[in-house]
């Protein structure tokens, strides 16, 4: 049969919730596999994002076990965006799909059925789209809103409500493997690929156990990540900025001209401060924009590697073993 399935699970330090991931998910793939949809030799991978406590002790553990279970060891902590792609760049020669998800059980693990329904269907790219974030704080569920659509604001493509939980047939993995850009944001490059897609609506859950490694300041720079690694908007709007403000200044002058020959001297000190501060203000915060971009130009050009891989294991008939 064609149609093996590779599970991709990103890890930092989630050595409480493996345990419990780990069996529901082998419980998934073997119903699966017994329904006859997908090809017994399917694989749950996990990816050790260099975490700091026993999770790649657990994962080798739960590989020497059960050959369902495989693991990537990244060689240091590289963060979600390129553990996730690291995991589906190593299984893309071994899988015909792939489905990402976090490690903590807070995507639904039942909607993957219906996602390898799409699939068996035809469909290249199955995005899990929360219908609602019930379990989520007002604070997290007011953040994501605003990121969604300042996102889509700038320009930046992105499903809406849609994390990193979601299929990619063999071809779309080969896609993505074509973007090769060091500031990875996946939500905003894969939409890029096109093809077929599709969505699967599921309901956000709670944590299973464990911290979020996402807290505010890593969110925050999530969202800049994002924004400025696919759109150039936010320099645009400085340009309309500009422009705008050097209107302004012509209107004032214009308006001091005439008030000069009308005979009224204008003293306003405090008017001559609030603006020298709030242009002053401006062209930092415009600097800063443009930096922003001429760091990432930096970064791209250096074309560091993503990630290295440590260790990879995966238990099939045609891996090749090191002493062949
Ligand atoms: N994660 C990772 N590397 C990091 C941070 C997080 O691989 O540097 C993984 C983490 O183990 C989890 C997923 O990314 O599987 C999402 O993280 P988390 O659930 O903490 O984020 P939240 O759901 O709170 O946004
Ligand atoms: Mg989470």
């Amino acid at each position: 049969m064609r149609n093996k399935l590779y599970m991709v699970i990103p890890c930092y330090n989630e050595q409480e919730v493996l345990p419990e991931t780990s069996k529901r998910l082998k419980e998934k793939l073997s119903t699966l596999v017994k329904a006859g949809k997908i090809d017994p030799e399917s694989r749950i991978i996990f990816v050790n994002d260099g975490s700091k406590d026993r999770t790649w002790e657990i994962i080798r553990r739960l590989h020497e076990e059960d050959p369902v279970f495989g693991g990537v060891n990244l060689s240091r902590n590289r963060g979600h965006q390129n553990a996730l792609l690291a995991g589906l760049m190593t299984v893309k020669d071994h899988a015909d799909m792939a489905i990402s998800m976090d490690a903590d059980l807070q995507d639904d693990i039942n909607a993957i059925d219906e996602m390898v329904e799409k699939y068996l269907n035809g469909t290249d790219i199955v995005y899990g789209v929360r219908s609602s974030r019930a379990k989520d704080t007002f604070f997290k569920k007011a953040t994501a809103e605003g990121f969604y659509k300042l996102m889509n604001t700038m320009g930046v493509n992105t499903v809406f409500n849609h994390a990193d939980y979601r299929l990619m047939s063999k071809r779309a993995l080969e896609g993505l493997a074509e973007f090769r850009e060091v500031n990875l944001f996946l939500r905003g490059i894969v939409p890029m690929i096109g093809y077929s897609t599709d969505v699967v609506y599921y309901e956000r859950g709670e944590r299973f156990a464990g911290e979020s490694k996402y807290p505010l300041g890593k969110m925050l720079s999530f969202a800049i990540e994002g924004i400025t690694s696919l759109s150039t908007k936010p320099i645009r709007m400085i340009t309309f900025l500009g422009f705008f403000i050097f209107l302004v200044s012509i209107g004032i002058l214009i308006y001091s001209l005439v008030r000069h020959f009308m005979g009224a001297t204008i003293v306003g000190w405090t008017t001559l401060m609030v603006s020298v501060w709030a242009i002053g203000g401006l062209i930092l915060l415009s600097l800063g924009v443009v930096g922003e971009y001429i760091g990432k130009i930096y970064l791209e050009t250096k074309a560091r590697p993503r990630f290295l891989i440590e260790e990879f294991l995966n238990d099939t008939e045609n891996a090749k073993k090191p002493e062949e």
